[in-house]
């Protein structure tokens, strides 16, 4: 089997809220491989979100042990090799969504033609027409499938998305979400989806649940028919 894109151990990360401490994620162990389809279920305040920052190498646990096998060192994760697609409004303001969908190339370093890229990853997701256009102008949901594009852009190994559809009506959800796991087809990129939605749950192949920061499918695959 290949190496493990992530190998969780009892991972733990609590929160200071004034005198009281909030355990975000509790214990969690499990393992990701490339070409794996996670959606992350639980209600609001259940730990998803923490975890998927876990995951991208952006906050680090406060227990237990969290690896990169396949990928190497926390620092050298995003936007490389990961991608996290976060669940509040990220574009920057003063550039266009084509500008905004080059950055993680510009940040790594990549060496490919950005503007055929960036040209791609628009056309992925049906938004060659915004290219010029500013965030401000965009709507919410606009806005996520953009953030999409630029999740998508460097080919990562593992793109991380935080409720990407949670702005977005059924119908368009769906599209997004079908042009993602389109785009990913045949590829050995993994996926993990924190999402609300059973009918996004239902197009991963694994289901895992939070509750109270705790994984209840604790690194078991639950195969979804
Ligand atoms: P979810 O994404 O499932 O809604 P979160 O990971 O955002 O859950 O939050 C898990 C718990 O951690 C909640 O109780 C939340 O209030 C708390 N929490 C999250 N981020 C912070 C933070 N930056 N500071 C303090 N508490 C936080
Ligand atoms: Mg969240």
């Amino acid at each position: 089997m290949a190496d493990a894109l992530i190998q969780a151990t009892d991972v733990g990360r609590a929160y200071r809220q004034g005198s009281a401490t909030v355990a975000a994620v509790v214990e969690a162990t499990f393992q990701l491989q490339p070409k794996d389809r996670m959606a992350l279920m639980g209600r609001s305040g259940s730990g998803k979100s923490t975890l998927l920052h876990l995951m991208a190498g952006l906050d680090r646990p406060d227990s237990g042990s969290l690896l990169w096998p396949a990928l190497g060192a926390a620092e050298s994760l995003l936007p490389a090799k990961i991608a996290l697609v976060f669940q509040a409004p990220s574009l920057l303001e003063p550039l266009t969504v084509a500008e905004n969908v080059a950055l993680p190339l510009l940040m790594s370093g990549a060496v490919v033609d950005t503007d055929a890229a960036v040209t791609a990853a628009l056309a992925t997701f049906g938004l060659t027409h915004l290219a010029d256009k500013l965030p401000e102008t965009l709507s919410g949901g606009q806005m996520q499938c953009v953030a999409m594009a630029r999740a998508i852009v460097g080919q990562p190994q593992l793109i991380l998305a935080d409720e990407p559809t949670g702005q977005l009506d059924r119908v368009t959800g769906q599209a997004l979400l079908d042009a993602l796991l389109q785009h990913l087809a045949g590829t050995e990129t993994a996926l993990v989806i924190a999402t609300h939605d059973p009918a996004v749950a239902e197009r991963m192949t694994m289901i895992w649940r939070m509750d109270h920061g705790r994984l209840l499918a604790d690194g078991q695959r639950e195969v979804v028919a």
